[in-house]
């Protein structure tokens, strides 16, 4: 399998799963389908193989290109019932043979590409993370959560590759411009995880065989990539986990991180 991250941040969020036999997929479509298609050019994927478009959830920085990618290249979107309530817009531009309904936690397969969607604490209606396993390997996905629950370090565990969401620093955030809904908002249960709590998951998903993870979803306003990787890797290291034992990396907000082999 091979994990293509494309863009990732409030600005925009989109990634690519491909198996070995040459399924390919998109996670999110959250810029417009001319920058999507722009940037899988640039990482030599051609816009055509793409065989599906999956949403994690309704906000716009997930699902702004899905419609028209969708209806260009006639492929599926997936998503849950409670997402395609919200997603009127996207659902009005494409073929109704491309309106697919998955359950969250309750597994389906993409070709051969068994997907996991599994629930996480947002603001939206049924927000989802997924999990993904072909060729014998399994890759997550996890961005936007306010926090982490039992169930969702249980569905982390064992992946060869974990994209999980490192969006802000706390102090940055109250120190911010932003006005006080907007400020609670990105630290309440249902909004973002941050830089500490990121960490933190990332040394117990350490225990659980996790060694290969990229931090996305940064935010512009309340993060800097050297801030995240200094945060992260310092709660690391005072845990007595060595660089080998777990290896970062970022997915930047505007453009692909490179190809990564799961
Ligand atoms: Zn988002
Ligand atoms: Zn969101």
């Amino acid at each position: 399998m091979f994990f293509v991250p494309l863009f990732s941040g409030s600005s925009g969020n989109c990634s690519v799963v491909c198996s070995d036999n040459g399924t390919r997929v998109l996670v999110d479509a959250g810029l417009s389908a001319t920058a999507i298609k722009c940037a899988l050019d640039k990482c030599q994927i051609s816009a055509e193989s793409i065989s599906a478009i999956l949403i994690t959830h309704e906000h716009s920085d997930h699902i702004k290109g899905a419609g028209i990618l969708s209806k260009q290249l006639n492929i599926p979107i997936y998503a849950n019932a409670a997402a395609w309530d919200k997603m009127t817009a996207v659902r009005d531009k494409i073929r109704d043979c491309n309106i697919r309904v998955f359950e969250t936690n309750k597994d389906f397969f993409i070709s051969e590409i068994g997907v996991y969607p599994f629930s996480i604490p947002h603001d939206t209606a049924d927000p989802v993370g997924f999990s993904f396993f072909a060729d014998g390997k399994k890759l997550s996905i996890a961005t936007d959560m306010g926090h982490v629950t039992r169930e969702i370090e249980e569905v982390l565990a064992g992946s060869d590759l974990l994209l999980i969401e490192s969006n802000h620093d706390v102090d940055m955030v109250h120190n911010s411009r932003y006005p006080d809904f907007l400020r609670r908002r990105i630290l309440g249960n249902n909004g973002h995880l941050s830089n500490v709590t990121c960490g933190n998951l990332l040394v117990k998903l350490n225990a659980m065989g996790v060694n290969r993870v990229i931090l996305g979803h940064l935010s512009q306003e309340n993060n800097t990539e050297e801030l995240a990787l200094q945060t992260v890797a310092s709660i690391l290291r005072k845990a007595e986990i060595t660089e080998r034992q777990m290896q970062l990396r970022i997915a930047h907000r505007d453009r692909a991180c490179g190809m990564f082999e799961v």
